[in-house]
């Protein structure tokens, strides 16, 4: 991805023909959450600067319940999943540590994300979507590509005994030491577990290679380095 600079704001961008990803970035003060005064401005820029009609959103709860978004699509409903064909209309989610998924199907002209931490992980998450795109929107699992967002990486996703063991005992990432570094999680590895499962292809599934914790030439938010705050950053995708 390479970073752009709109006014003040930094992001990092990719366009895939008409498929555009898009991760806020810290670079300067640019926080975005729905509890955040400045929330609504901050919509209305990237609305202007990326010339969307709609932004959609839900309201995060860490599980693995992924939305259909039509154009009218009401924003706020619980859930951790978007998906959607209509153009101009991006999907996104908000992260500081948390892993976000961009997921997208070219074919078929259909985006997704997903917003996962290790709960989401756990809860494979990222199936669930892949499910919507084959069963909703007919498809092929080999055309599906997947860009794994910027997160707290193996390098410093530290987490304890009991939660390693729960992870060690997991159906799918059982008995599996590649996806620990000492007592960090690696969470690109067990999404990976998860995507190999359902048929999607290795070659398809892309890391923005950034660590929230400790990326330096590009800065994020990270909720454990930043003291618990509001502030995040806002991957979405959008067909245009
Ligand atoms: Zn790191």
């Amino acid at each position: 991805m390479k970073l752009i600079q709109l006014e003040d704001k930094y992001f990092l961008y990719k366009k895939i023909k008409n498929i555009n990803l898009v991760v806020s970035t810290a670079n300067t003060e640019f926080g975005i959450h729905p509890k955040l005064e400045n929330y609504d401005q901050n919509i209305e820029f990237i609305k202007k600067k990326f010339d969307l009609l709609k932004i959609f959103t839900v309201s995060q709860t860490h599980s693995n319940i992924v939305h259909t978004c039509d154009y009218d699509f009401v924003n706020g409903i619980e859930g951790d999943g978007l998906i959607t064909k209509e153009k101009k209309c991006a999907v996104g989610v908000f992260t500081a540590d948390c892993v976000p998924i961009f997921l997208f199907d070219i074919n078929k002209q259909v985006v997704s994300v997903v917003h996962s931490g290790w709960k989401g992980i756990y809860k494979e998450i990222v199936v669930n979507a892949i499910d919507v795109f084959i069963e909703k929107y007919n498809s092929n699992v080999s055309d599906i590509c997947v860009y794994i967002g910027p997160h707290n990486m193996n390098c410093c996703y530290e987490i304890g005994e009991d939660l390693k063991n729960k992870f060690l005992n997991h159906e799918h990432f059982k008995n599996n030491l590649r996806i620990f570094n000492g007592n960090n999680l690696d969470m690109i590895e067990c999404i990976k577990i998860s995507l190999l499962s359902k048929g999607i292809l290795e070659q398809n599934i892309n890391v923005i290679n950034y660590c929230t914790y400790c990326s330096e030439e590009v800065k994020f938010y990270s909720y454990r380095k930043n003291n618990l705050s509001l502030n995040r950053i806002f991957s979405f995708i959008f067909i245009n």
